[in-house]
């Protein structure tokens, strides 16, 4: 006989960026115990795994690298493939190739295995349809698809929750903020595509929607005041 779901804790998909940083948070205030999940997946700016455990080390959270390298192997992008030059934005309805093909299928299966294993059923997930720069594996419609193929591929009732699906960047800084970890968000994490930390090199895609949103929430903290 299996133990009882424990649904009084969470697994966290977390790779040190703004996004999946805010949702650790946000997981350690609803669940009395969190296990962070990072993934090597053959990613250029590999220390991300190293900001990853420090977040989670300070946070008092229990952190968990799982080897993932076959992703890089099977399908080509500009995030693990230094030959390919990044595309600076999506063009039309095209998947950018900072787009890494498969990689939120695998990690979302991969921490509910993780989970299951620990008797948990919660997955937390920073993904954001809002923000989600033409990566199809960041839409809600995704999401709920994979939580019904996980349940009937592991005979268990996952839930896989996503605190920033409806959020704009501006809103994922104002949760930061809310939870009590602005500075470190904007100061500790890892976001950049060229491996910057804090607020990075201000001009690869991903800095440039960090940023955005981070002025807009600013500008709306600074009118409240
Ligand atoms: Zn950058």
């Amino acid at each position: 006989m299996r133990e009882p779901v424990n649904r009084d804790a969470a697994v966290v998909l977390f790779s040190g960026g703004q996004d999946s940083t805010t949702c650790l948070f946000w997981a350690k205030k609803r669940f009395a115990k969190v296990y962070a999940l990072a993934f090597s997946y053959g990613q250029k700016h590999i220390h991300e795994i190293d900001i990853a455990r420090q977040i989670a080390a300070n946070a008092g959270v229990e952190f968990h690298v799982i080897d993932a390298r076959f992703i890089s192997a099977l399908g080509s992008s500009s995030l693990t493939d230094s030959s390919i030059e990044m595309d600076r934005e999506q063009k039309g309805n095209t998947v950018p190739n900072t787009f890494v093909p498969g990689r939120n299928m695998f990690f979302i299966s991969m921490a509910a295995v993780f989970a299951r294993e620990r008797n948990v059923n919660h997955l937390v997930t920073g993904v954001s349809q809002s923000d989600f720069s033409g990566y199809p594996d960041c839409r809600d419609s995704f999401i709920k698809s994979m939580n019904v193929t996980l349940n009937e591929a592991m005979d268990w009732q996952f839930v896989i929750d996503t605190p920033l699906m409806w959020l704009t960047k501006a809103e994922t800084w104002e949760l930061a903020d809310s939870l009590g970890v602005f500075d470190l968000v904007r100061n500790e994490t890892l976001t950049c595509y060229n491996g910057i930390p804090g607020d990075g090199c201000g001009d690869c895609p991903s800095c440039r929607l960090r940023k955005a949103g981070l002025e807009e929430y600013l500008a709306k903290r600074d009118r409240k005041q």
